[in-house]
């Protein structure tokens, strides 16, 4: 089979088809990043208007691109939360539109869904695996049993990685996504020069705390800036490769507890680590993740950096392994959801969604 996935959760319109033998058969991603630069983050409103105008192109593109027609198409999939709602809407109803004139089933995706099994796509990875989850919204650890099967391990009890990363670009003048800027910049620098605090670190347990970070490096960078108010170009990669090491520290260290639990629960064998989400494209913090799992022996998998980040292979993806599971779905009665956890995700497999 084929599906055609859709995302538009946030501030990336995406499409792309995949099929059943795990090929990507076409993938468009259109940004909007330079939409929402000069308001400093991204403005609900502007996101779904430009979900709008972009998106039936967008889906004609890549149809064209895998010589394709609709009727070839056997499933229509789209981000249905969480995320922005107003986007959501936008994806939602041009899948659910397509999806009943041409008389194929909708499937509604949880996008951490997505983040979740793309490493699938590209490995062979069986259930059950352990996810950690980092983007820029979330941070998770996740046992995952099979499709809509996760049982949560962890969680972060303040801000996100991608969002601590994101923060601290800011703060730094470094721009937006901060992710990719502070990684760069940490190239340049030397990550033992400052100390910064590593919150939780001491206590039992698979929890993440990462908004004392960001405070620790503004009053470190307050403290080094000149007469001017200016940091030095080492001053700023010194801050950027010592934040992301307290990251990768503190991200090793959750891990590594959380490998002794999720043993307890799947027993003895080789068991698969899956690092997903917008902040597994970070190469430091990828490295450090495989050490820790392949220490413990479990094998370890990441998706190729561009599947790392907001894209439609992911949502065809899980599209895909939902049909497969349950071939009759159909989520036509679907509404989008703001908030849609994953671990508590009540939508049962087979039928018509809720
Ligand atoms: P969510 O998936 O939780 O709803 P999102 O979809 O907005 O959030 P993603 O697209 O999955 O987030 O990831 C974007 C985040 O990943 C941003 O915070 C960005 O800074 C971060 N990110 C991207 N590349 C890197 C990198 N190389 N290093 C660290 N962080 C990165
Ligand atoms: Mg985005
Ligand atoms: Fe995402």
């Amino acid at each position: 089979p084929f599906v055609l996935g859709i995302e538009t959760s946030c501030d990336e319109t995406a499409v792309a088809i995949v099929s059943a033998d795990k090929h990507i058969l076409a993938h468009s991603v259109l940004s909007q990043i330079e939409d929402h630069s000069e308001y400093g983050g991204v403005v609900p409103e502007i996101a779904a208007r430009q979900h709008i105008s972009s998106l039936d192109h967008l889906i004609k593109a890549v149809l064209a691109d895998a010589s394709m027609q609709i009727s070839d198409i056997d499933a229509i999939a789209a981000t249905t939360g969480p995320g922005l709602v107003g986007g959501l809407m936008v994806g939602v109803m041009t899948a659910k539109a397509i999806a009943s004139a041409t008389k194929k089933p909708f499937i509604a995706v949880n996008h951490l869904e997505g983040h979740a099994l793309t490493a699938r796509l590209v490995d062979n990875i069986a259930f059950p695996f352990l996810l950690l989850l980092v983007s820029g919204g979330h941070c998770q650890l996740l046992a995952v049993y099979g499709v809509g099967q996760y049982t949560r391990l962890g969680t972060t009890i303040d801000d996100a990685v991608g969002e601590a990363y994101d923060k601290t670009a800011k703060l730094l003048g470094l721009g937006y996504p901060g992710g990719p800027a502070v990684e760069q910049a940490a190239l340049q620098g030397d990550a033992k020069r400052f100390q910064l605090p590593k919150p939780l670190l001491d206590k039992p347990g698979c929890d993440f705390s990462f908004s004392g970070l960001k405070t620790a490096v503004r009053r470190t960078a307050e403290a080094c800036v000149d007469k001017e108010g200016l940091l030095t170009l080492q001053d700023r990669a010194d801050l950027c490769a010592a934040f992301q090491e307290t990251v990768a520290v503190c991200l090793a260290n959750r891990l590594g507890h959380a490998i002794e639990k999720f043993r307890k629960k799947a027993g003895p064998g080789t068991l698969p680590f899956v690092v997903a989400g917008g902040v597994a494209a970070n190469k430091v913090l990828r490295a450090r993740l495989q050490a820790v799992a392949e220490e413990a022996g479990l094998t370890f998998h990441a998706p190729p950096l561009a599947l790392c980040t907001d894209n439609g292979a992911m949502i065809a993806w899980a599209g895909l392994e939902r049909l497969v599971a349950s071939p009759d779905i159909n989520d036509i009665d679907m509404a989008p959801r703001a908030r849609w956890p994953l671990d508590n995700d009540a939508k049962p497999l087979v039928g018509k969604g809720k």
